[in-house]
């Protein structure tokens, strides 16, 4: 190696470019045991420039010498080896080494020797890809000059060829790596250290991103000295050369090249990129061709990774608000690891109604409207999300997700298009979650937040309620009572008792109240008022209530013989059974199969049922007075509805409520109010019905008001059927008259 430092030195001295790095000139070894012949050889090739480049010499004097020279990695263009040496067969045995040890097969070699009977076979040559063998005399000047060319020139096309090769293998890589899903950012800097490598530079490079033109167009990812330009808008970046290289390529679309090189990327959905890298050499051909496979291969990936975005963005994402959906939701709350966290269900009240009286396009401007409101007002710790139709999701810090900040929203009305500004509220329901919660599900978590907004739309519409663990055992418990109830019904284990309806002046029977029993395995009663509202929320009112009809009026035709003919049977209808359009058919279907007439039958509904949808009320209760039958307003005085909508309705009776008889009364005037409903009624033309006559002294103050007729403990309490044929005997005379 002396011998390469002295050789480099003489350079100096004769040559003012020999400061030239040696990879820009073509490296020569000459291998041979006479110092004479490298010297004629440097000679001969001094001052020769092949493609531009001068030759540097590197001298050894032995095989074992050229090894070690070979094997510090310098990048040989041409070996002029002697073919015997320190033994006859050195030469062969240093390409021998070249090719099949070091795996070097682009250095070319010339073998030389000074006698010809040592040349080696034709096949050897082939075997180790010689270039040419010649004897020392044959090599004059201008043979040596041409072998050398000739070697020089197809070491360049093996470089070349290597070259490409690497690039397609790194540009298939890349495509591979950069194809994989990995999210915008990462693609981008992937850009960068895949181009850097391929053009074998450090790097030092950046990434901008842009929706078609370059107005909009920023820092996407950035490597080297260029790391904090990440975020920068283009028009911001501060090397004016880089700046105008990036605008360029995105404005015309087309890479290009001058201090650095800068590529352009074309994707799907009008957004592009564009790569800038510093490379501090012109680039040749061979490499800008591989720039173009690489921008193509790279576009295609570019394309790709957006449409993946599109998909990832159509399962994420709600696209009627732009806000994240349910997935996206419950993503989030399992992502909840230690931090303190609220869940909230927020549902708009009565945004059915909004969309069947305006329009569903207006409904959409309004969960729009929602929507904004909710993610302007959360911090961007909190996720925003819409779950389904008009409910919308929190998850986020719990000083955030208050129910404060949720009905904040709600108190300032919502602009909706040109239109009059429209209040709306929200009913929602919180979940605290604790580090400990991090084990439940989000689907757990999301039910209990749905449990509390069912109890909170159930008992404080247009509040907050907060998740409580026994809130969540009173639906299990529900649940479970249901599904009892069901079994119960199945298998015939309701009954109905009857109380007596009395005349409060002579105290005769003048009909019965039937009211709904459950009698569980052990023998204790389910009271209705736990039923019903049950069987009104699951749909298992509507045939329990025809069950309930049914029975009725077959208990009533049983006591044709028994009864004077005007007994009537009260039966009670539900909210929810009374709406059923088929309702009315059913009934007379049954009343006709029973042989009875209307007037043996009077249905009792709740103020509930009057308070909504009059014109349905009005055609129903119709039908019902064309066969005789009539209608008794219950519970009278609890609920909302006038004694003048009873008159508009049509009603026959007034039942009032056992809390202004029995009750706790006020002292001052104790039974002022139901005295109020009895006058009132009479000028309205209504019979009166008193619920709960507890004593005698209550008999006589409703007997003093004018109401003619009552049910309560004074007279009996309600009876299974066989109590009641008992009851009727013991009043005998009096029932029949
Ligand atoms: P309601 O229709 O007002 O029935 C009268 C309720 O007052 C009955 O309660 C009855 O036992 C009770 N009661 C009668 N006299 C007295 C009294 O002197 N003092 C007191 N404290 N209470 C008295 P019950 O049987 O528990 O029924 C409760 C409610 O359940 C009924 O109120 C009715 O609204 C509903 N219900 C009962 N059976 C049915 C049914 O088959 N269908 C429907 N839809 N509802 C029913
Ligand atoms: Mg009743
Ligand atoms: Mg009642």
């Amino acid at each position: 190696m002396t011998q390469e430092t002295n050789d480099l030195l003489e350079f100096t001295e004769e040559d003012p470019t020999a400061s030239l790095a040696s990879s820009q000139r073509w490296n020569i070894l000459i291998v041979d045991d006479e110092p004479d012949v490298h010297a004629v050889t440097k000679l001969a090739l001094k001052s020769m420039q092949i493609e531009g480049r001068e030759l540097a010499f590197f001298h050894a004097f032995s095989a074992a010498e050229a090894m070690t020279i070979l094997e510090d990695g310098h990048d040989f263009a041409v070996a002029l080896v002697d073919v015997v040496m320190e033994q006859e067969n050195s030469g062969l045995e240093l390409v021998h080494h070249i090719r099949d040890i070091l795996g070097n097969h682009a250095i070319r070699v010339i073998l030389r020797t000074g006698q010809p009977g040592y040349a080696p076979e034709i096949d050897t040559l082939r075997q180790y890809d010689i270039n040419d063998y010649k004897t020392k005399t044959e090599l004059t000047q201008v043979r040596l000059f041409s072998a050398i060319t000739i070697a020089i020139r197809s070491y360049a096309q093996i470089r070349q060829l290597e070259s490409a090769r690497r690039g397609l293998g790194l540009i298939l890589t890349a495509a591979t790596e950069l194809g994989k899903p990995t999210g915008l950012n990462r693609f981008a800097s992937g850009i960068v250290t895949q181009l850097c490598a391929l053009l074998e530079i450090g790097e030092e490079g950046l990434v901008c991103a842009a929706e078609a033109s370059c107005s909009a167009a920023s820092v996407l990812a950035a490597a080297g000295s260029y790391s904090d330009w990440i975020g920068l808008p283009l028009k911001d970046i501060p090397e004016p050369h880089i700046r105008d290289s990036l605008e360029l390529t995105l404005q015309t679309r087309q890479n290009s090249f001058g201090s650095g090189a800068c590529l352009f990327f074309p994707g799907a959905r009008e957004r592009v990129m564009a790569a800038y890298v510093d490379v501090p050499r012109l680039l040749d051909e061979g490499e800008l061709g591989l720039l173009r496979i690489f921008c193509s291969n790279i576009s295609v990936a570019y394309e790709n990774l957006q449409l993946y975005e599109t998909i990832k963005d159509l399962a994420y994402v709600d696209t009627l608000v732009k806000l994240p959906n349910r997935n996206a939701f419950l993503t989030s709350i399992d992502s909840h690891q230690s931090e303190q966290n609220t869940v909230a269900l927020v549902d708009l009240d009565g945004f059915s109604d909004i969309n069947s009286i305006l329009d569903d396009s207006f409904g959409d401007l309004v969960l729009q409207a929602v929507a904004q409101r909710l993610r302007g007002v959360f911090s961007d710790k909190t996720c925003v999300s819409r779950i389904s139709s008009d409910l919308f999701g929190l998850h986020g810090p719990t000083e955030d997700v208050t129910p404060e900040r949720i009905s904040s929203i709600f108190s300032v009305p919502f602009a909706i298009g040109n239109g009059e500004p429209l209040r709306l509220s929200a009913t929602s329901g919180l979940v605290l979650l604790h580090a400990s919660d991090r084990l439940t599900s989000a689907v757990e978590i999301m039910k209990n937040a749905g449990a509390a907004l069912k109890q909170a739309k159930r008992t404080q519409r247009g509040k907050s309620i907060r998740y409580q663990a026994d809130l969540a055992d009173a639906a299990r418990d529900r649940m479970h009572l249901l599904s009892r109830l069901r079994t119960a019904f199945s298998t015939n284990r309701l009954q109905l008792h009857y109380q007596p309806l009395v005349n409060l002046r002579d105290g005769r029977i003048v009909g019965a109240e039937c009211l709904l029993r459950w009698m569980t395995e052990d023998g204790s009663f389910v009271p209705p008022d736990r039923i019903i509202p049950l069987a009104e929320q699951s749909g298992l009112m509507v045939p329990i209530g025809e069950w309930v009809l049914r029975t009725a009026l077959k208990w009533r035709a049983s006591l044709k013989d028994r009864v004077e003919e005007t007994f009537r049977v009260a039966i009670n209808v539900s909210h929810a059974q009374f709406c059923e359009p088929d309702f009315v058919p059913m009934l007379m279907d049954a009343l006709t199969g029973s042989g009875l007439a209307g007037h043996h039958i009077e249905l009792e509904l709740t103020e509930s049922v009057a308070v909504e949808n009059l014109d349905m009320i009005a055609d129903k209760l119709s039908a019902l007075r064309s066969r005789d039958i009539s209608v008794a307003m219950d519970d009278f005085g609890t609920g909302y509805s006038s004694l003048g909508i009873l008159q508009r309705l049509h009603l026959n009776r007034v039942k009032i409520d056992r809390s202004f008889v029995s009750g706790p009364l006020p002292e001052v005037e104790p039974y002022g109010i139901a005295k109020t409903i009895v006058v009132l009624a009479k000028q309205l033309r209504l019979k009166t019905t008193a619920e709960g006559i507890e004593t005698e002294g209550q008999r006589q103050m409703l007997l003093e008001t004018g109401c003619e007729e009552g049910q309560g403990y004074l007279f009996s309490r309600p009876v299974d059927e066989n109590a009641f044929l008992q009851f009727l005997e013991q009043d005998g005379g009096k029932s029949q008259g």
